[in-house]
């Protein structure tokens, strides 16, 4: 029993310096890839169960890895976050998806909230505040075409950050509760903090069709977030059968591959000109 624990030591403590290294590796190749501008947004829109209209889109970052190829975000974001590379690259994401949107504006094609990802070092460290107006004036933006998507984690992560997102509402940008249900929190909880939207995460959405006990929470879910004045949008939603559901059970808006699948601007601007052709 001895041996084997030693043996479990050793293996455990060999999965950690492979972990410690490839961390320092992407830790590394993230600062290469801010310097290159090897990171590109997908956008996904977020689309009204009513009339099937665009009420937004939402920013979804991708590492064009000159070796690797493109790279999703829950390989990098992580680390990320731990070495704090993430307030610089969440800077660069909140203005290339305000330089986007104006630019969608401006040529006529749609007039939406623009949603990006935030993460909690970035209302810590970051001066959210600023990185924001500066995005704006530079873009020429308006609050009201933006929106910002946390989870319950960065919500709850530091006491000052319902104070910075109060600001920031009441200059006219939203703010949406990311991956509802995921977390410890209750909507009663919720309504402590400034927010405009809940995201029910996909796993509810998953087998909606087939499961009971999934349509039963997001009914449950839909119908407490109207009575407390949140828009509700449904995640993940990939057949027309779970739209149908989703629909029934009051949802405000879906996002998910049954619509369009996260692409890159040139082809949100292509899938957009012919929507409306
Ligand atoms: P999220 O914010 O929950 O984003 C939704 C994820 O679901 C995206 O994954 C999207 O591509 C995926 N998705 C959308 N529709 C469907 C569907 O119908 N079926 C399935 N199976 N998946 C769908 P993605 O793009 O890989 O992003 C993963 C996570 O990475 C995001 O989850 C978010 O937490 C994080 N992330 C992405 N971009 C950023 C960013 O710019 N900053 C930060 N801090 N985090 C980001
Ligand atoms: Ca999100
Ligand atoms: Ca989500
Ligand atoms: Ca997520």
């Amino acid at each position: 029993a001895k041996m084997q624990g030693r043996n479990e030591i050793r293996a455990y403590s060999g999965d950690l310096v492979a972990k410690v290294s490839t961390h320092l590796s992407i830790q590394s190749d993230l600062r290469k890839a801010l310097q290159n501008g090897e990171f590109q947004l997908f956008y996904q829109p977020k689309i009204s169960t009513r009339d099937a209209s665009v009420k937004g889109f939402e920013a979804l970052i991708r590492w064009v890895h000159p070796v690797k190829g493109l790279v999703p975000p829950n390989q990098f974001i992580t680390v990320a976050e731990d070495t704090g590379q993430i307030v610089e690259i969440g800077q660069w994401v909140i203005e290339t998806a305000c330089r986007q949107n104006k630019q969608w504006l401006d040529e006529g094609l749609v007039n939406v909230r623009v949603a990006v990802n935030v993460s909690a070092r970035q209302f810590k460290e970051g001066n959210l505040i600023e990185v924001i107006e500066s995005a704006l004036a530079s873009t020429g933006l308006k609050e009201e075409n933006l929106e910002l998507e946390m989870t319950e984690g960065v919500l709850m992560s530091d006491p000052s950050t319902g104070d910075t997102l109060s600001e920031l509402r009441s200059k006219g940008i939203a703010v949406s509760l990311d991956d509802f249900g995921t977390g410890y929190s209750s909507l009663s909880y919720i309504t402590r903090f400034p927010i405009d939207t809940i995201k029910i995460d996909r796993c509810f959405v998953q087998d909606i069709t087939i499961d009971s006990e999934k349509a039963a929470i997001v009914s449950a879910v839909s119908n407490l977030s109207h009575g407390l004045n949140f828009n509700v949008v449904a995640e993940g939603v990939e057949t027309e059968t779970e739209l149908d559901v989703i629909r029934q059970l009051r949802c405000d808006e879906v996002q998910g591959y049954y619509y369009c699948r996260p692409m890159a601007a040139q082809d949100i601007s292509e899938w957009l000109r012919s929507r409306s052709a």
